[in-house]
């Protein structure tokens, strides 16, 4: 009887491994079939039957950017379409994971978990998938991007449909380079950098410490005064202002104008480090945001052990602060819309895969400080940076930022903001790295943009 007890556990024991063995491996089909399915090395599901064929892949207007031939994958004629759009389309070896080609793989192969890559009538087809993206604004931030690296992201703030996203570095998928894993100029070349890295803000980062202000001080934080003198000494070490230009006496609006680097450090030292860093979580720092099914890289804050004079150096965005630009974005498209985001889309046919391309809304900030930011961004182009460098009449509201990187680079030049505008509902973020200033280096790139969407 012992040795019969024994058996059937052991028996048990075999069928149990199996039973999660067979189930790992539906559930790991189930959630990675598509992606498996198109994996290069599996080409040849595509190869050997003709008919399977991955979906086409258009802009906007219906302007082809990949597609399926005789030879396999192939995209658009132009060399710079396929460049400035090789990060939202994808390459044929899958080397970019947050493109469409590999995000969206199960629709483009019209893989299906209960029938696989089959053709009988109970299995959908590879299903085209027209994108939101307008090719010619993305061409236009590509070229306007001038050889820098960085990124671009632009969306329609009403329906979160992503307009223009460009990377840099970036290669043409019809070309790959033989050097692309040892070539310093390529390195990060599978990164989106507009939706998986973080970068150093600065001036970028006043938006955030005047909405603490705004939040400590709800009925006179436009009235708060400090001077500058362009170079000041502040717990223990210096802070400088662009250039060391003084300022003098300044408000919060004036400030914001000049990006006044003493005003904003003084200012985040009356708000204090735990009031400057609840405001920056509150407005998604330290968040997972997402973009439907892409996770984004995070915006990061850690003010917790910070002297005045890191605390001031944090109220300018530098310090240890980082910003991801589709967060940037979207917190200009929650301000521009009341305080909250509709999260961003990358197709116009979303109507089957709504859960897969978001969205969804986010509160960011309160009616009230979105109405205050936007009132200081508009003032900013209006009288500092010009309304003359933005196509007429879209009401350009913005700040710009240039954050010092150290290592001897030049710094990292953005431009954030939107078009405070029912005819141009746009939300943008541009960062060109080791630029020469946020208005000649992104400000060029937003101009371009916009006029390609005019
Ligand atoms: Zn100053």
């Amino acid at each position: 009887m012992k040795t019969v007890g024994f058996r059937s556990i052991v028996l048990y024991l075999l069928l149990a491994v199996l039973a999660g063995g067979a189930g790992y491996l539906i559930v790991n089909l189930f959630f990675h079939g598509s992606q498996w399915a198109m994996q290069p090395y599996n080409g040849h599901i595509y190869a050997e039957d003709a008919t399977v064929k991955l979906g086409e892949i258009e802009d906007r207007d219906g302007l082809l950017l990949a597609a399926t031939g005789e030879e396999g994958r192939y995209y658009n004629d132009s060399e710079t379409v396929r460049k400035a759009m090789l990060h939202t389309v994808g390459d044929p070896y899958g080397m970019i994971s947050t493109s469409v080609e590999h995000t969206m793989s199960s629709r483009l192969s019209g893989y299906n978990f209960f029938t696989g890559l089959n053709r009988t009538v109970f299995s959908q087809m590879g299903t085209d998938v027209t994108l939101s993206l307008d090719a010619g604004a993305c061409t236009a931030a590509y070229e306007a991007m001038n050889g820098h690296n960085g990124a671009v992201f632009v969306y329609n703030y009403n329906t979160g449909e992503v307009l223009c996203k460009v990377s840099a570095p970036t290669y043409d998928p019809e070309n790959v380079p033989e050097d692309i894993e040892e070539n310093d100029a390529y390195r990060g070349a599978y990164l989106d950098n507009s939706l998986s890295a973080s970068f150093t803000p600065g001036s970028i980062m006043k938006v955030v410490t005047a909405a603490a202000a705004m939040e400590k001080w709800p009925d006179s934080w436009m009235d708060r005064v400090y001077s500058c003198e362009g170079a000041e000494e502040l717990g223990g070490d210096q802070i400088t202002c662009l250039h060391s230009e003084a300022h003098g006496e300044q408000d919060l609006s004036s400030a914001m104008g000049n990006s006044c680097n003493l005003y904003f450090a003084k200012l985040a030292n009356d708000v204090g480090a735990e009031a400057l860093q609840k405001k920056a979580e509150e407005m998604g720092f330290n968040s997972e945001l997402h973009m439907g099914s892409i996770p984004i890289s995070k915006s990061e804050i850690d003010l917790s052990s910070c002297n005045r004079n890191q605390l001031g150096w944090a109220g300018v965005g530098q310090y240890t602060i980082l910003a991801n630009p589709y967060h940037m974005a979207v917190l200009m498209g929650a301000i521009a819309r009341g305080g909250e985001y509709t999260e961003p889309v990358l197709t116009r046919n979303q109507d089957l895969f709504s859960g897969l391309t978001g969205g969804k809304s986010h509160q960011l900030c309160t009616a009230k400080e979105a109405q205050n930011l936007r009132s200081l961004l508009r003032n900013n182009v209006e009288n500092y940076y010009g309304d003359w460098m933005f196509p007429e009449g879209m009401s350009v509201c913005a700040k710009t930022g240039t954050g010092e990187v150290g290592e001897g680079k030049a710094p990292n030049c953005w431009m954030i903001g939107f078009c405070d505008s029912e005819e141009y509902p746009y939300a943008f973020a541009v960062m060109a790295e080791e630029g020469t200033g946020g208005v000649e280096s992104a400000g060029t790139v937003v101009s371009a943009v916009l006029q390609a969407l005019k």
